[in-house]
């Protein structure tokens, strides 16, 4: 984990938020490869989830929502997380996480229970201290909306993008009039007030989601619940992900979030051992149920088909980008050894790579390679619009190492042979580290093919 921060701050993937000031803790920026990397794993999972189908609805809401929304979806009484203080430092912990790296089990444990569990089998913090009593910490940053500081005015940063397409489900049956099963989806940021922010990227404070709320009949639901289940799958693969790492997690009954019938956690092998990477829940009615009751605005649809008024059931699939993110450069991580020295490189798939073709004169100071480099990075970008880079810093070797750093699956010279003999160029594996010499029109067959 520690070499993998490391490159992708040295190569501008990712950097510390606030950094000249020392940071903020939970929270991390995006450079300019970092944020390319984001947005090809967006676009992969807009176009899987939404483009490529047709009972799909984009929503873009706002963060900022009515403070009633909370108190309706549950999180205003419950979302909270177990706290626990070292007596001696101050520093604050999560008990569930204390426990369970102890290696005791907590499913279905009340905050009681914990405490009990903790006295019982004499819990001490990491740094060996005695732990305090175990209460409550509300995860949801609370902000005052407009120029009052009062009850009337409180607001939070959504946890979850989920509930901003609940209260739209009204409007887009008035505007789209589809027939269930539909779903809407939503790519947006969350922010959690995390008690111990970790691991790099996998668990922040402000963070991406990308949700889809998919309602259906519920005589119906675990049809759709089983090709969510086969979808999610397909996506980790669309981004590169060795389904071997993959693993689904099944809920027991007993530790279901209050509004699940079934939950499937889909859990990834990280560095720091086998951790959540995305959710699928089936959230029965409770979202339109709640919202309807607490709003008076009646929820429910009319199947023009079976003629059946009901509130639809939800199913919803639930992927984190920053984590997502994260599994991808785990698992592109690579070493090996070319020419009798080390090298580095990120195993991206094509499909997401932030640069798919680095273009370069073998020389910087030839006029005439340079202009050839020029002239084919200009073809080159209106066959793949933003994913090609100019590259002419330092010799050619030093070009493939840092290409092969951030993951750039194919790199292509031009030498004097492309301008004085036959206008071939030669275009480099990244993943072999082996060289084919390639006519422009071969090369583009060859890229298209790889993504
Ligand atoms: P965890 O148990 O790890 O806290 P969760 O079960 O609370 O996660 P959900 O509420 O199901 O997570 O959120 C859906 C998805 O959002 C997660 O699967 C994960 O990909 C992402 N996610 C949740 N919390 C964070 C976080 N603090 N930082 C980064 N991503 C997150």
């Amino acid at each position: 984990m520690e070499e993998i921060i490391a490159l992708a701050k040295r190569r501008g993937f990712i950097y510390q938020g606030s950094e000249i000031y020392g940071g903020l803790a939970g929270t991390w920026d995006y450079g300019h490869l970092g944020l390319a990397l984001k947005n090809n794993i967006k676009n992969t999972w807009w176009r899987r989830f939404v483009l490529d189908r047709e009972d799909m609805y984009g929503v873009d809401a706002a963060i900022l929502m009515n403070q009633n929304v909370w108190k309706a979806s549950g999180h205003v009484a419950g979302f909270f997380d177990p706290l626990v203080d070292d007596l001696k430092t101050n520093k604050r912990y999560r008990a569930d996480s204390l426990l369970e790296e102890a290696g005791l089990s907590i499913k279905g444990m009340s905050i009681e229970d914990m405490n009990n569990l903790i006295k019982e089998k004499g819990i001490k913090s990491p740094e060996g201290n005695p732990l305090g009593e175990v209460r409550q910490f509300r995860m949801m940053f609370t902000t005052h909306v407009g120029a009052n500081q009062d009850e009337a005015s409180v607001s939070y940063l959504r946890p979850e993008t989920a509930q901003g397409m609940f209260v739209n489900f009204k409007n887009i049956l008035d505007s789209f009039h589809p027939k269930i099963p539909f779903g809407m989806a939503q790519i947006g940021k969350a922010f959690r007030n995390e008690i111990a922010p970790r691991d790099f990227i996998f668990r922040t404070r402000e963070f991406e989601q990308m949700e889809i709320e998919y309602f259906v009949n519920p005589k119906a639901w675990e049809t759709s619940f089983d090709h969510f289940r086969n979808e999610m799958h397909a996506f980790a693969s669309d981004v590169g992900l060795n389904p071997a790492k993959v693993h689904e997690h099944e809920i027991a009954p007993e530790d279901l979030a209050h509004y699940s019938k079934r939950t499937i956690d889909f859990e990834f092998d990280f560095p720091m051992g086998i951790k959540e990477l995305y959710g699928l829940a089936y959230r029965t009615d409770f979202d339109l149920k709640s919202h309807s009751d607490a709003s008076g605005v009646d929820l429910s649809f009319f199947d023009e088909e079976t003629k059946e008024r009901y509130i639809p059931h939800c199913i919803e699939p639930s992927l984190g980008v920053d984590r997502t993110v994260l599994a991808v450069l785990t698992d592109a991580y690579s070493e090996d050894d070319v020419g009798g020295e080390k090298r580095v490189y990120l195993k991206l798939s094509p499909k997401i790579a932030p640069v798919l073709i680095a273009v370069s004169p073998l020389l910087k100071n030839k006029t005439q390679l340079v202009e050839k480099a020029r002239e084919v990075y200009g073809i080159l970008r209106k066959e793949f619009p933003g994913r090609i880079m100019f590259d002419d810093n330092g010799n050619i070797g030093k070009r493939y190492r840092r290409q092969d750093e951030i993951g750039t699956p194919f790199c292509i010279t031009i030498d004097f042979d492309t301008v004085e003999k036959d206008q071939t160029m030669t275009l480099r594996y990244r993943d072999s580290a082996t060289q084919d010499r390639l006519s422009i029109e071969q090369i583009v067959k060859v890229v298209k093919e790889a993504i």
